[in-house]
């Protein structure tokens, strides 16, 4: 190829920040703040070590994906409970925020509902930041470890407890539906508390050791009435190898809390996207 004369001037065009979320609507952190410290559990349920299961959040309540026992990532589904196929939209969410979430950011619903899910409220691992290789926690640019791209890297290899098989099953058993319906509802995740990012030289994507420790959690606040679908990587905390038995894996706490109705009685949730729908003439 050739190289233009003018390809240094080119390349150093200052980038421009895509979607300025300036004009998002914001949440009210100061509320959400003020809810925590009222915060009564409700229920909890504990996602077995590369295995998957589905939890129901009430809006206007809160949960937490907590690490209990070892250094484990988890892998997020988010279904509107009053109709699944109103589900999280990772690209959109990465667009909006960038390669990773953390307090105040929210996990967004997709076309042709485009609004907050569920706003995180609390993360523990906040401190982390960017490490110096551009790696950062709970991110949204992996999509889900799966057995089709696991047969195409292991001449036809088959794994049955990928993220993805693990999510289907749990949504199956949950909506009484077969696996095969079950599938495609199956969405791009959140990597909770997995550590990537890309390669600076090659722009390969990357995982390292999970810097979560037992104790360690994140926390949402329900925007809508959430069902949730839990996987426990079978990479388990993602420093070597993942679809396969070899990793040391972990079980995922999940807590639901109810905040004092009182504090949260102002509160409204967020209405259908304002887009009219008609795309043009
Ligand atoms: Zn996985």
């Amino acid at each position: 190829m050739t190289r233009p004369l003018d390809a240094d001037a080119r390349r150093s065009v200052e980038p421009v920040i895509c979607y300025s979320v300036e004009t998002l609507p914001h949440p009210d952190m100061a509320l959400y703040d003020k809810a925590r410290s009222t915060l009564t559990k409700t229920d909890e349920v504990v996602v077995p070590p590369r295995e998957a299961k589905c939890f129901t959040v009430p809006e206007g309540h809160f949960f937490r994906i907590v690490s209990v026992e070892g250094s484990q990532v988890g892998d997020l589904n988010l279904h509107n409970v009053d109709d699944v196929t109103e589900r999280f939209y990772s690209g959109k969410t990465r667009a909006l925020h960038g390669t990773h979430i953390t307090t105040g950011e929210r996990m967004w619903s997709g076309f042709p509902h485009l609004r907050p899910m569920a706003t995180v409220t609390y993360d523990t691992l906040g401190w982390y930041g960017i490490d110096p290789y551009g790696g950062s926690v709970h991110d949204v640019i992996g999509t889900r470890c799966d057995p089709y791209t696991h047969a195409l890297l292991s001449d036809g290899g088959q794994y049955h407890h990928c993220c993805h098989s693990n999510l289907i099953r749990a949504l199956a058993d949950h909506l009484g539906v077969s696996r095969a319906d079950a599938e495609p509802l199956v969405h791009d995740v959140l990597n909770v508390f997995m550590c990537t990012g890309f390669t600076r030289d090659t722009g390969q994507y990357f995982m390292k050791a999970s810097p979560v420790r037992p104790g360690d959690y994140i926390e949402f606040f329900a925007e809508i009435p959430l069902l949730g679908n839990l996987s426990a990587c079978p990479g388990g905390d993602c420093s070597s190898t993942h679809s396969s038995d070899t990793a040391s894996c972990y079980p995922l706490l999940v807590e639901v809390f109810a905040p004092d109705p009182e504090v949260m009685s102002e509160w409204v949730p967020p209405p259908r996207n304002a887009y009219n729908g008609s795309h043009g003439d």
